[in-house]
């Protein structure tokens, strides 16, 4: 059965078919790392890890890249309220984004780039969009010449025209027409800041992205993801930078999750009016909050609520209750029967609501009623092992996919890798080759393979 993904820029459902068979590229644009994430920014990590693992159940494999925004207006604020440098700032958020982010069972991409780190090949990027015609300097500043790009608009289907009419746009005497946008920033007096051939200064927001996803996944990509909040103006301007450079599709499919809603109103850190992952992790479970955020569809709005909270965490208990049960039962039960559960059956409704846009609601609805049907043979008087076996593996197969297993061992153990790796990077980082070899051998102890790529560390199980 094939997948069918909603895609931002043709509206439309289409059949998703990979650049390259068997492979996914998909780029997700990550936090500006100035504070904890709220439930609202936690969702498009969930989602797309969402994603990402069921293209693996199905055998794809996933090259999968999230930025850091290191470097903006809110962490050089935040750090003058802390006593922090910026970077000091965006090394606190980063460290508490992968703690919150663990509890949530996301993974780890296959590289997490910060801004900080990627200014050559950002400045690169500048000065080809430069000699292309489609970028201009202006006292210190660059910016790129929206009227140079024949489809800009395309991907939030608007033109020129009425953008300016939406005064969608930010008004500078610096630049030639409204609707271009800074893709580098001269630097104000005492602020930090990077040489370029434009002088002192730091990149707009826009550029990283672009320059970030072609470093690590090429010119062309097949997925490009976030919240439906960065279709205009963040993706429609990475989207004209980055095919300005190629004159090729920048990424396939565009896809957009839609907000959580808090008292019915976008959450959002500008208002106030948020609730932090960190704060819920208190509260609730992360599996349970995970499981609220996949119990509804991706482009439908999550309205958050204790109630929604307290009704999540009911649902996962009946589906936790039923594997416990399953598992009592299969102690005493007697052996040698055959299997009776159609398993395919339930496989098909599972990976058929997967499949039509990664529905997650309705393959939790899936799930459910593999639990009710679980809960009726239980009830019998005489029950098998063959069958006991049958339901409990298919649900905790379904759980597994889509991460919401109760004691997700692997997901304990790719945290404990991950923190481990990141040791050895931050050893090796200060010439510490000892401990660096010391944690190479415990993972190699651990059944880990290490692999130091260009990218970056990679891993996987011997
Ligand atoms: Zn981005």
């Amino acid at each position: 059965m094939s997948i069918q993904v909603y895609n931002s820029l043709t509206r439309q459902k289409e059949l998703f078919q990979s650049i390259e068979p068997g492979k996914v590229k998909m780029y997700v644009c990550g936090p500006t790392v100035y504070n904890y994430f709220h439930i609202g920014n936690a969702r498009p990590f969930v989602v797309f890890d969402m994603i990402r693992r069921y293209f693996e159940y199905k055998g794809y494999e996933v090259n999968y890249v999230q930025n850091f925004t290191d470097v903006d207006d809110k962490i050089i604020k935040r750090g003058h309220e802390e006593g922090l440098t910026p970077q000091e700032v965006a090394d606190k958020y980063i460290d508490s984004y992968f703690a919150d982010a663990d509890a949530l069972h996301v993974r780890r991409a296959t590289a997490h780039p910060r801004v900080t780190e990627e200014m050559r090949e950002i400045i690169e990027f500048i000065e080809d969009l430069i000699q292309r015609g489609h970028a201009y300097e202006s006292q210190g500043d660059v910016y790129f010449d929206t009227t140079t790009f024949e489809g800009y608009g395309k991907l939030s289907g608007q033109t020129l025209e009425n953008l300016i009419a939406g005064a969608r746009v930010e008004v500078s005497d610096l630049k030639r027409n409204q609707t271009d946008f800074a893709l580098w920033k001269s630097a104000k007096a005492g602020e930090i800041a990077w040489d370029s051939p434009w002088g002192p200064g730091r990149p707009g927001w826009h550029i990283e992205c672009s320059a970030m996803s072609m470093k690590y996944l090429g010119e062309q990509i097949d997925i490009h993801g976030g919240g439906v909040d960065l279709t205009f103006p963040h993706h429609e301007n990475e989207l004209a930078q980055t095919e300005a450079c190629t004159h090729k599709p920048f990424a396939t499919y565009w896809m957009h999750n839609a907000f959580v809603n808090l008292g019915n109103e976008k959450m959002s850190k500008s208002t106030g009016n948020f609730l932090t992952a960190r704060d819920l992790l208190q509260k609730y479970d992360g599996t349970v909050l995970r499981f609220l955020l996949l119990s509804a569809h991706y482009r439908n709005p999550v309205n958050f609520s204790e109630e929604l909270a307290e009704n999540a965490k009911a649902g996962y208990e009946r589906i936790t209750t039923a594997l416990l049960n399953l598992k009592h039962r299969l102690e005493s039960a007697p052996a040698g029967h055959a299997d009776t559960v159609d398993a395919d059956k339930y496989r098909t409704a599972f990976e058929a609501a997967m499949n039509d846009d990664f529905n997650s609601a309705d393959a939790i609805t899936a799930i459910f009623d593999l639990v009710s049907d679980a809960n009726v043979y239980l009830r019998s008087e005489q029950v098998e092992q063959g069958a006991l076996q049958a339901y409990l593996q298919l649900i905790e197969e379904f759980l597994d996919v889509l991460a919401l297993g109760p004691a997700d061992e692997d997901a304990g153990l790719d945290a404990q890798v991950e923190a481990l790796i990141q040791e050895r990077n931050d050893a090796r980082k200060s010439k510490n080759w000892g401990r660096a070899d010391e944690i190479r051998d415990e993972l190699t102890a651990m059944g880990i393979v290490l692999e130091d790529t260009p990218q970056g560390v990679r891993w996987r199980r011997k």
